[in-house]
């Protein structure tokens, strides 16, 4: 079978690993700090946070800016969940904005409807899905037009680039995730980007028990660290990214090439000026469809999975919460007709090969 995602683990993470158990410094150390700067840097921000996980990154971010309960936080229901609940978890309400179904990000002329519309908008909290990045001009217009604060959730989207600039800069502040299947990873593991120093130096409490010094503890702070353990992965992963990406790109460029004139499959689009890293190799295929073929791709040794098969205020946890089927149409129409094939930089040009004849194999 070949799988959806496969860690690539090298010489250099052992290496790194053995150090800090060498060390005995297995919490916080000289590789988190390390780890901050050198992805700081690589993405262009001034301060990197690191933290235990991506949703905890989510949570960090939101409030550093004070996103609190009786405010309104705008995002898309074509995510995973986590990119909602932290809107929960601040006692803030998510309002859900509908997806451009071509980019499947969130739709800036319908964002603007919504923000002419709704009152209270604290925050916008944007996902670059897949690994593509918004529509950032329109974003940053949005921003300085009806001034909420911009958060971006850059989980899947290490190293993707709008206008060569790298995503996790644009807006206030940006929360990326190291889970073991993402593009780059440290098991469990997270950070979150700013450039802005106030903010930085907040949400260092936040992720250390509201810590000022050390022992005097000014606000409700959480233990949101990242162990110098998974820093310590997290440090030759980096120096492997870009390496990775290229495999992810050259990959679905041969994908894009042989599934062009597929009458079943639609093949991503990837606007101008942006740099898709791939996360996800997301295709469209129609509803009635979706399960024979992946039957199929599984019965020929290739997987494949569905990101994501629910908008979010379809779950059990929204409806209670009051939400409605049909709030955004082209979100649910997506769920219903997207899946994903293995693009990880970990496949072998003969398995791209493989995958890209037993697709063409497919008889309706
Ligand atoms: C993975 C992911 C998260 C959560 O990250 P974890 O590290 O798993 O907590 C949040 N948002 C998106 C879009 C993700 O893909």
């Amino acid at each position: 079978m070949i799988n959806m995602a496969y860690p690539i683990i090298g010489e250099r993470e052992r290496r790194l690993v053995n150090d800090v158990l060498d060390s005995r410094i297995l919490a916080s150390g000289k590789y988190v700090a390390q780890f901050e700067q050198s992805f700081a840097k690589y993405c262009g921000a001034e301060f990197g946070i690191a933290n235990a996980n991506g949703t905890t990154s989510l949570h960090t971010a939101l409030l550093m800016f004070d996103i609190k309960p009786g405010d309104k936080v705008i995002t898309t229901p074509f995510t995973f969940i986590a990119t909602a609940n932290s809107i929960l978890f601040c006692g803030a309400k998510p309002v859900f904005v509908d997806i451009d179904p071509k980019t499947f990000n969130i739709d800036p002329v319908k964002l603007e409807e919504v923000l002419k519309k709704e009152k209270n908008v604290k925050a916008v909290l944007i996902v670059h899905l897949y690994g593509l990045p918004c529509d950032m001009d329109a974003m940053l217009k949005l921003k300085k037009k009806y001034k909420f604060k911009l958060i971006e959730d850059a989980c899947q989207a290490h190293g993707a680039e709008f206008k060569k600039k790298k995503v996790g800069t644009f807006g206030d502040a940006a929360a990326f995730s190291f889970y073991a299947t993402k593009n780059m990873m440290t098991g469990e593991g997270g950070i979150v980007l700013t450039n802005n120093a106030k903010a930085n130096k907040y949400g260092r409490q936040i992720i250390n028990h509201g810590r000022e010094g050390h022992s005097t503890h000014t606000i409700l702070g959480y233990n949101f660290r990242l162990t110098n353990l998974a820093a310590a992965i997290g440090i030759a992963q980096l120096e492997q990214l870009e390496n990775w990406i290229a495999k992810r790109i050259a990959n679905a460029k041969r994908y894009n090439e042989a599934f062009k004139d597929l009458e079943f499959l639609k093949p991503p689009h990837v606007p101008e000026n942006c740099r898709h890293v791939f996360h996800q190799y997301t295709v469209r295929v129609s509803y009635k469809e979706r399960e024979s073929f992946m039957k199929y791709l599984s019965d020929k040794g290739v997987g494949s999975g569905i990101y994501y098969p629910c908008v979010i205020y379809k779950q059990p946890l929204y409806k209670k919460l009051g939400y409605k089927t049909g709030l955004c149409k082209e979100a649910e129409k997506a769920a219903m007709e997207v899946m994903s094939l293995p693009v990880h930089p970990s496949l072998s040009s003969v398995e791209v090969d493989e995958i890209i004849k037993v697709v063409k194999g497919y008889k309706r």
